[in-house]
């Protein structure tokens, strides 16, 4: 018998769950559905993402409701897009048995006609985020008045997108009699405020303790001088082979920078940000859900809600701005029960840091060390062998090449051609760590700055900050521009879109460079600020187009991009990790806008 009817639910409804596979509840849904079945009081639950709060909440609400009625009984605002959609899909699951069940996602970034539409065919459970949310009521395209629960899921995040406003607002249409379920990871005064609010005596649990990580993460830090942390990165990612990762970064253009960046040494990533329109966000999710892609590059806002099992590690490139953020971006990995690892990489001035995180999440950092390039090596050497070793074999295909094959090894021994076949991956691996340097700071806290001066010789200036071989050819600028063949563009409509709306001619642009989300042109040097000055009011389908001076270089630097961006997992060509050095972020380019008026 499945243990979800010992809870109290109905058989149709644990029959799903039999279903969809929902074994044994986890520690909240254990804890919460006894108590929300009984729909009698408010309530605040303390619980990660990934705890499995959403059938915590959404099994009672389905026992809870009628659904021969047709007409709004519950309301669940949540703070992003995707979360949305999970939470509706995950409610349709879980009442895939019972008759009559009308639920409606509402959010940003879709066709509001086609919601309203489904809302006026009648609707039971409301799944919404809080600006679209808002904007149906003020059609008054919903009647609010026969809610009888009020989910807020997330009510941290939602805070910290600066929704409080509009939840109020909301709020105020629904009756006073109603029971309010809130769930937050962290409770923060402001969430407690809402609590305190909205709510009469509400029912508290705590899922781990108040503000913690969740346990099953392992946090690790590295600490590496600025210049070093991009080769650091790159060799935390070597050394994990199977790695599926989220990687957060500050800024858009650090973001942007960074995908790039990897991009053009091979690596199998892309970014995510709120730079980029609704569709480009759903291809690169779409890419990364089907594991197409390896590593999601991430702000915090764009990466919000993001529900992927089995992410491997969360990787912090550049810490976050708010510490609460650090727990938020840990969750993504080590969701429904499994492992992962969280890892942070921090200058030798920002070391002091991680004690701050550890205070919050109540958790202990352990210092590791970068893998030195042999380390690197050996991890890959061995991965290469357990590939060749569980590789399937179609007997019947390979047999009729095998007399062939036999014979064109007929000079090699076995132990020739076992070196040889690992070769052929690994002096990828070999050639590029030839060399290569330790990576590690053992610098005290605050002794950064003045090392990292006088260490930086003449590399930053023989590439980039991220040590890509990229640059513009000698007499032109390098202009990266946010968008690329996802917007459906190629190199001949790119040319055409410049010369267009920078008023130039094609003749004064070098090479373009088309990528999935963005890309990057050449124009004489002496047009550049035409160019940009022309730009800057140009949108693209409703989304402003923005551009920013890409790495431009005094002289020439033969093939570039062309080169390693071939190269994938498996086929790459990097360009030394020795070549170029990494600058520290503190440089001008530093952004800061807002994302919060994108979603
Ligand atoms: P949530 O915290 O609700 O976003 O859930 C996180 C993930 O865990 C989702 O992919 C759920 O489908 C999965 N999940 C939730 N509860 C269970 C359960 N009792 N057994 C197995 N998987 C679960």
């Amino acid at each position: 018998m499945n243990p979800f009817s010992q809870l109290g639910l109905r058989h149709d409804i644990v029959n799903a769950l039999t279903e969809i596979g929902f074994e044994k509840p986890t520690q909240i849904q254990e804890q919460a559905i006894p108590v929300l079945l009984s729909g009698s009081s408010d309530f605040v639950g303390l619980a990660q993402t990934g705890t499995g709060k959403t059938a915590a909440f959404g099994l009672p609400l389905l026992e809870l409701l009628d659904f021969s009625e047709n007409s709004p009984q519950a309301l669940i605002l949540c703070p992003t897009r995707e979360l949305c959609l999970q939470i509706a899909n995950d409610l349709k699951n879980f009442s895939r048995n019972i008759n009559d069940v009308n639920i409606v996602a509402v959010y940003g970034g879709a066709s509001i006609s086609d919601q309203l539409r489904q809302i006026r065919r009648g609707v039971q459970i409301v799944v919404a985020t809080p600006g679209r949310m808002l904007d149906i009521i003020g059609r008054k395209a919903i009647d609010f008045s026969g809610v009888r629960y009020v989910v807020l899921d997330e009510a941290d995040e939602m805070l910290n997108m600066g929704f409080q406003e509009d939840i109020n607002d909301i709020l105020s249409t629904t009756p006073d009699e109603k029971k309010t379920w809130l769930f937050s990871a962290t409770m923060p005064a402001e969430v407690r405020r809402i609590a305190k609010n909205y709510m009469t005596d509400p029912h508290e649990l705590t899922v781990g303790t108040k503000n913690t990580g969740n346990s099953n993460i392992e946090h690790h830090y590295y600490v590496v001088r600025p210049r070093d942390k991009f080769a650091a990165f790159k060799r935390i990612v070597d050394i994990n082979p199977d790695i599926f990762g989220i990687v957060f970064c500050r800024t858009k253009i650090e973001t942007q920078e960074i995908a790039e960046a990897l991009i053009k040494d091979g690596y199998n990533a892309d970014a995510l940000h709120g730079d980029l329109s609704q569709q480009q966000r759903d291809k690169v999710m779409k890419r990364y859900r089907d594991r197409s892609l390896q590593l999601l590059i991430a702000t915090d806002v764009a990466a919000r809600g993001i529900d992927v099992n089995d992410v491997t590690h969360v990787i912090n490139f550049s810490l976050p701005d708010e510490i609460e953020n650090y727990t938020h971006r840990s969750g993504r990995t080590a969701r429904a029960g499994k492992k992962g690892i969280s890892i942070a990489l921090v200058t030798p001035k920002e070391a002091g840091k991680i004690r701050h995180i550890e205070r919050v999440i109540g958790k202990e950092f352990i210092k590791s060390t970068i893998p030195t390039g042999i380390e690197v090596c050996e991890k890959q050497l061995f991965s290469i062998i357990d590939k060749v070793k569980s590789v399937e074999v179609n007997e019947e295909q390979i047999n009729q090449f095998l007399p062939k094959i036999e014979e064109a090894f007929q000079d090699f021994s076995k132990e020739d051609v076992i070196k040889h076949l690992a070769s052929l991956e690994f002096n990828r691996f070999l050639n590029y760590y030839n060399g290569a340097q330790d990576l590690n700071s053992n610098e005290s806290e605050g002794r950064g700055r003045d090392r990292d001066r006088s260490d930086r010789g003449d590399r930053g200036s023989r590439g980039d900050r991220y040590g890509r071989e990229g640059g513009a050819q000698a007499g032109f600028s390098r202009i990266f521009v946010n968008l690329g063949s996802v917007d459906n563009f190629d190199r001949g409509s790119m040319l055409g879109f410049i010369c267009d709306n920078a008023q130039i001619s094609g003749k004064v642009v070098g090479k373009i460079d088309i990528k999935g989300v963005f890309s990057f042109f050449e124009v004489e040097s002496d047009m550049a600020e035409k160019v940009f000055n022309n730009f800057k009011d140009v949108d693209f389908k409703g989304r402003q187009v923005r551009l920013e001076p890409a790495g431009d270089r005094e002289g020439g630097s033969g093939d570039r991009g062309g080169r390693s961006r071939e190269g994938r997992r498996g086929g790459r060509e990097r360009a030394s990790e020795h070549q170029g050095g990494f600058r520290d972020f503190s440089g001008k380019r530093r952004e800061r806008r807002s994302e919060k008026k994108r979603w």
